[in-house]
């Protein structure tokens, strides 16, 4: 496959060619969610840029398996080895057990990234339900040497790989700098080293996430789920490996110490982050109160928003953003945001309606190949979204008459236009959803109608042959007290 698609790869630091190891497939790893809290703002970006990466390699023609995991154990507080676990925490203050809580914010992120028109992963794997995959992985960096065993923990020698190897090449980092920045050990700690991380640890008594082991009761680190389900799932090394820039360093950093360690190969071709959204110029955080979670930016119910924003709105929002670079988030920002999609989704209908001429003043090609270049270049929405405007122009210009395109380029331009909204930037015209089902209703309650009065007049075959060609059609009618109801199935 020829496609000219290049992608920076943050371990080179520089675009490069995208070659799959066995084209056509592409194995993809995203990190997933940690599922203790409601799926907010942050949640939304790596969603929606791998979800645009992968409907681009599927268009490219890619035969991709997308893996993105969900965390249901060991990730604690501060992303360290210390303090509590997030989900135990959460578990602990809502008296629910630990599954509970990983169910109920499993299914509501599940619902927010689906409203963002994400499409499924083709594996999502929990990390729970891995426990043997990671321990088996334990022990191969037992048996190589580079980890060793403390009061029934299991930790990383991150200076011991790092004399063959070298830890902080993701990041950045060198180990005396990381020695000079990390928090000296206190004397209590079980690590040989302050920068040592933990892939198994002892559960303490009041710990309710717990499995037996070789080293006793414990839960696994939190790095090495990403590690252990990538393997099974894709193999010992895969293409793409995915998440946002505040992954990259440690849990990253040690996903690969983690592979090298066990397989000796560095398992990722290309490493992709996408930065984070800022919130009128700060970092969202909690305690700063601009904390804003996806169903208050759906419904418009919270403190720092003026209105509700369709789920479409922040999707599109986010592509007006190239997924490197930061993005500040702002109603005014939003706003002009949702404007814009909107133009830009009246050009689909316009394209509908436009009447071919036997002539041609305008020529598709350079549009087409704009498109494919800004694509192609690192997944450049946003300078895809800017043809996409400058081709909104001449689409405006051919409804008025002053410009003519021939059948043939403007069956070719419908095309285009709607691939690159719909297909590849995952774009959806809410507005004509909600006609349709509109529409839908108002033609039901009249078919329901004609059956009530067939009923009435003892007409039974001509109630049965509504109801049968209606299930024909995919809608079941259920009778009630209140009249008949109906269902899309
Ligand atoms: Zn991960």
């Amino acid at each position: 496959m020829n496609t000219n698609l290049r992608i920076y790869n943050t371990l080179s630091r520089k675009k490069e060619d995208f070659k799959p190891i066995n084209e056509p497939f592409v194995g993809m790893y995203v990190c997933g969610p940690t599922v203790y809290g409601e799926a907010h703002l942050g949640h939304a970006r790596p969603a929606i840029t791998f979800d645009v990466v992968f409907r681009y390699l599927k268009y490219l023609g890619y035969n991709v398996r997308y893996v993105r995991n969900i965390t249901d154990v060991g990730h604690l507080s501060n992303d360290s080895d210390d303090g509590e676990d997030k989900i135990l925490k959460k578990a602990r203050l809502e008296r629910l057990e630990p599954m509970e809580i990983v169910q109920y914010y499993t299914i509501s992120y599940h619902k927010s990234i689906e409203a963002l028109n994400c499409l499924p992963p083709s594996i999502e794997p929990h990390a729970s339900g891995h426990i043997i995959e990671q321990q088996e992985m334990v022990q191969k960096l037992l048996n190589n040497g580079f980890a060793y065993e403390k009061n029934g923990s299991v930790y990383f020698d991150v200076e011991k790989y790092n004399q063959k190897h070298n830890y902080g090449k993701l990041s950045g980092r060198n180990i005396e700098e990381l020695f000079a920045n990390t928090r000296q050990l206190d004397g209590q700690s079980d690590k040989k080293n302050p920068f040592d991380f933990a892939v198994w640890k002892n559960a303490e008594p009041q710990h309710i996430q717990r499995w037996n082991s070789a080293w006793g009761e414990g839960f696994p680190g939190w790095h090495l789920e990403c590690s252990a389900m990538s393997t099974k799932y894709l193999g010992e090394v895969f293409d793409i490996h995915g998440g946002g820039m505040d992954l990259l360093f440690p849990h990253h950093e040690c996903e690969i110490a983690q592979s090298v360690g066990t397989t000796g190969k560095d398992a990722v071709k290309y490493w992709m982050h996408n930065n984070m959204i800022t919130i009128n110029g700060q970092k969202m955080g909690k305690s700063l109160g601009n904390f804003i979670t996806l169903s208050e930016l759906f419904s418009g119910k919270h403190a720092s928003l003026v209105q509700a924003y369709s789920p479409m709105t922040i999707r599109f929002f986010i592509l007006q953003a190239q997924y490197r670079s930061t993005l500040d988030f702002s109603n005014e920002a939003l706003q002009a945001s949702e404007k814009g999609l909107q133009r830009l989704l009246k050009g689909v209908k316009t394209l509908e309606t436009l009447k071919a001429s036997s002539n041609s003043t305008i020529v598709i090609d350079e549009f087409e190949q704009n498109c494919f270049e800004a694509l192609n270049d690192d997944f450049n929405t946003p300078i895809l979204i800017s043809y996409l405007f400058d081709m909104l122009t001449v689409i405006n210009k051919l409804a008025m008459g002053t410009e003519q395109i021939n059948q043939e380029q403007l069956t070719h331009l419908q095309k285009l236009y709607s691939d690159f909204i719909f297909e590849i930037m995952g774009l959806k015209d809410l507005e004509s959803d909600n006609k349709s089902s509109e529409t839908l209703n108002s033609v039901m309650n009249i078919v329901l109608e004609m059956r009530q009065k067939a009923k009435e007049n003892k007409d039974w075959a001509a109630a049965d042959l509504i109801r049968n060609q209606l299930t024909k059609a995919g809608i079941t009618i259920k009778d009630s007290k209140n009249g008949a109801e109906w269902e899309v199935f």
